[in-house]
């Protein structure tokens, strides 16, 4: 089982250090994770971040998907070079965090296009960064590989998925019924499983991160079948890395 969405270091309260995250996951039958920092609204903790990350990634090779988070000012040779120390395999942009306007988007999918890297959006928070921003961007540049993260809004995310074949969403934050619902839509091959781990935490501090991971895993199996959750935590993320 992959989760494709899962952060290590410092969130305003909370904090994970990787082999942390790999132990607690790995008990939770999950043997790769999209791993990426947590960027803050300069992006000056990326290169600290990359250092921690480039450290982890070669004890936890195989259990590790690199995800670089990028910041609107960063260069692209900034980008080549991160990505020549760091096999990142998704670039993730946030565009509640940060603003992106569609030019600067253009520029880095310039870029990823030629290096077929997928893109995650965060999708959420406000219009500039709701999924329908990115409905021109998706099917503008149709041979670009975009993953919605959240999927938020579910209206607008099913929407854009109707109209490009380009696109996936992840289901990090998603309320279990949104998933059934992207089923029953016929994108069961479209929805990759993440969960935004360890975040949940800061939003509800009592939470025991194990214990809620347990029982996010079991809803979803429950509502949507194990044949499902096993296409979306397996198959369908490799899948989408392979090709
Ligand atoms: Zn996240």
């Amino acid at each position: 089982m992959i989760d494709i969405h899962v952060h290590f270091g410092k969130f305003r309260d909370i904090q994970l250090n990787i082999p942390d995250i790999i132990e607690n996951l790995t008990k939770q039958g999950i043997n790769q994770i999209g791993l990426m920092p947590l960027l803050n609204e300069t992006g000056s903790n990326l290169n600290n971040a990359h250092s921690t990350l480039k450290k982890y990634y070669s004890i936890y090779e195989t259990q590790i998907i690199p995800i670089l988070w990028i910041y609107p000012k960063i260069s692209i040779q900034k980008i080549e070079r991160l990505i020549s120390e760091i096999p990142y395999k998704i670039i993730k942009i946030h565009g509640y965090l940060h603003h992106w306007d569609y030019e600067n988007i253009t520029r880095i999918i310039n870029f990823t296009e030629q290096k077929k890297l997928p893109i995650m959006f965060h999708t959420g928070g406000c219009e500039n960064s709701d999924a329908g921003f990115y409905m021109q961007i998706c099917k503008n540049f149709p041979k670009q590989k975009i993953i919605l993260a959240h999927g938020r809004p579910i209206e607008q995310t099913i929407e854009i998925l109707q109209l490009c074949k380009n696109v996936w969403v992840d289901t990090a934050f998603m309320p279990t019924e949104n998933i059934k619902l992207l089923i029953d839509k016929d994108f069961a091959n479209k929805i990759l499983f993440g969960t935004d781990y360890p975040i949940m935490k800061h939003f509800d501090n009592s939470i025991n991160l194990d214990k809620w991971y347990k029982q996010n895993t079991k809803e979803i199996i429950e509502t949507i079948g194990n044949k499902y959750f096993e296409q979306l935590s397996s198959n369908n993320i490799a899948e989408f890395l392979n090709n």
